[in-house]
């Protein structure tokens, strides 16, 4: 069939979106004849969703179903980032990608504070991914049995978790809510690398056959949202799940007042009233300004899961006045993130960790301490900028 009679035939409903590949020879030729189609459906010109330099055979592998070409979204760098990490000292170059402007002006501002004031500190407190799928007893006395039957099984239970992966590991299988008939075990892995949620998805299904052996328990669904995955939880922020992250600095008086035109204690004030009083009052789960600016254009630029950003925004800051000196601290609970796997081999991902010499095994701590950092400096830049605006308000008011 010609590129037209697949058009002709997509057109009249006589085959279908996902089948396009069926009667061509490659995937380009497809993503040309899908676009072309949506092309006429929509009566639009995709010229510029119809340039990229992905390698579209392999995306379309792993990454993409029915794909029609690619986005562009631009990415700056922000830095220098001076990081104490846990195994060095370095300065780095973040790549950011996103359409929101000031942004990266705001991050490059807080790195600027941050070199000045010899650097943030930041660290991987713990380090697991979860899953925790839905199963049914025939009623919550059965229900605890089952409960039971998880806890006296777990060094069995590990055995077939670890048998289908070589990095994944089961560290524990806790909580297990049991709530009426059901049951929720929330699996507990490390993930190495990666940010291994198809990796336990699978680990966790293996479990799950041999519950079916051996109890009359049925799974009613993978993931019974106790896990929890891409939605902002309690659980998450008590438990920890993806990355849990720490990050600090000491900030002198000077640099406080020349980079960031405020003071100590008008920052303090701002966190307070806004970050910790105000998300108190509006029953946020947040207690920080703009994390999630920050997350989401990191992940853009370096191929994370971007639905994680709804975890990656949860957190605290908190703000010192130390004698006119700063501190600074933001902690993030819930950082789902990866060097290996997932959207990270995407030529544009791979590039952005690279910059970061993160790029594959043994990078994804490391990267972590990025991710946080880069956080603090968004972070302290807006909460700076707020408090300066206040400083500036309240002077033009004493003024008159
Ligand atoms: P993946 O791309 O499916 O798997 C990564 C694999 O890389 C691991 O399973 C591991 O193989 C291998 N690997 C090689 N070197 C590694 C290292 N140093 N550390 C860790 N693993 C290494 O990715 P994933 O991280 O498991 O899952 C991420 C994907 O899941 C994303 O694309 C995301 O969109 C998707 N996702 C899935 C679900 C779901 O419910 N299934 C939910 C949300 C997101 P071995 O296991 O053989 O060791």
């Amino acid at each position: 069939m010609d590129k037209s009679e697949i058009i002709n035939k997509l057109l009249n409903g006589e085959i279908k979106l996902y089948q396009i590949e069926q009667f061509t020879d490659t995937i380009d030729e497809a993503i040309t004849v899908r676009r072309e189609f949506i092309e006429k459906y929509s009566d639009t010109s995709l010229e510029n969703i119809s340039h990229y330099t992905l390698d579209m055979d392999n995306a379309f592998k792993k990454n993409i179903e029915n794909p029609i070409g690619a986005v562009q979204i631009p990415i700056g760098v922000a830095g220098p980032l001076d990081i104490n990490g846990e195994e060095d000292k370095k300065e780095y170059y973040v790549p950011l990608a996103t359409s929101e402007g000031a942004l990266l002006a705001s991050v490059n501002r807080g790195c600027s504070a941050i070199k000045a004031s010899g650097g943030v500190n930041a660290r991987v407190i713990d380090d697991k991914m979860t899953r925790a799928p839905v199963i049914k007893a025939n009623s919550s006395i059965e229900a605890l049995k089952v409960k039971q039957w998880f806890e006296d099984n777990f060094s069995n239970l590990k055995s077939i978790a670890e048998s289908t992966t070589s990095h994944g590991k089961l560290i524990k299988i806790d909580p297990i809510f049991v709530i009426g008939d059901y049951i929720y075990p929330r699996f507990v892995y490390s993930t190495g690398d990666s940010m291994g949620m198809n990796m336990v998805t699978i680990a966790t299904e293996k479990i799950l056959e041999k519950m079916s052996e051996e109890t009359d328990a049925v799974h009613i669904a993978l993931s019974g949202n106790v896990c929890v995955d891409k939605k902002p939880a309690a659980i998450n922020i008590v438990e920890g799940r993806g990355k849990t992250l720490i990050a600090d600095i000491l900030i002198p008086k000077e640099v406080v007042e020349k980079k960031l035109k405020t003071t100590a204690k008008a920052i303090c004030e701002v966190n307070t009233a806004k970050n910790l009083i105000g998300s108190a009052t509006a029953g946020s789960l947040a207690y920080n300004a703009h994390f999630a600016n920050m997350v989401a254009a990191i992940f853009l630029a370096t191929g994370q899961d971007l639905a994680h950003v709804s975890e990656g925004s949860l957190g605290i800051t908190t703000a010192e006045d130390r004698d006119g000196d700063l501190y600074f601290s933001v902690n993030m609970p819930d950082v789902p993130i990866a060097t290996v796997g997932g959207g990270t081999s995407l030529e544009t991902a791979s590039e952005g960790l690279n910059i970061l010499g993160v790029k594959g095994n043994g990078g994804a701590r490391r990267f972590g301490e990025i991710v946080i950092s880069t956080v603090l400096a968004g972070e302290l830049s807006l909460v700076g900028a707020l408090a300066a605006g206040h400083l500036a308000r309240a002077h033009q008011q004493l003024g008159r």
